[in-house]
């Protein structure tokens, strides 16, 4: 398994910094994330050292997703959050700022909880043409 000795999330996975752990096995811990953006925000990582999305085995990526229901339903229980913000910030961009890749659990509690994404829907902005060009361009390169 791959580690970095200079990665925050690598030191919580090797408990060589304190972390209030919510669930733990042999490839994944989940945290709570100091943020609390809403009660209950909880970020869960491998234990191996990957950037992003981008350079994540897809073994390590299916250790990782396979446990998020369960930790997201427990966090759902405890909190009694009404739904549930899943997503991964992948670069600068993206607004990632620990580079060892990680998935948000941000429990909801209402319109004004205190997390929002800004999303801006452009149904006219590509024709239906260009769409089906879209689509087939990254099929053909999956
Ligand atoms: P991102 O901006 O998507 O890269 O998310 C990184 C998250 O890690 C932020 O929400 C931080 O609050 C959180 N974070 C950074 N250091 C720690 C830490 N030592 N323990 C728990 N959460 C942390
Ligand atoms: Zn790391």
């Amino acid at each position: 398994m791959h580690t970095d000795p200079t990665c925050i999330f690598c030191k919580i996975a090797q408990q060589e910094i304190p972390s209030y752990r919510v669930y733990e096995d042999e490839a994944v811990v989940a945290f709570l994330d100091l943020s609390q953006v809403t009660k209950g925000h909880t970020l869960v990582i491998p234990k191996h050292h990957a950037k992003n999305v981008y350079e994540l085995p897809e073994e390590v990526a299916a250790d990782v997703f396979k446990r998020v229901p369960t930790i997201a339903k427990a966090i759902q229980r405890e909190t009694g959050a009404i739904g549930m913000n899943v997503l991964s910030n992948a670069e600068e961009v993206a607004g990632q700022t620990v580079y060892h890749f990680h998935i948000h659990l941000i429990p909801r509690f209402g319109h004004e909880d205190g997390f929002g994404a800004k999303w801006i829907t452009q149904n006219d902005a590509f024709t239906s043409e260009e769409l089906t060009t879209l689509a087939s361009n990254i099929h053909s390169q999956v």
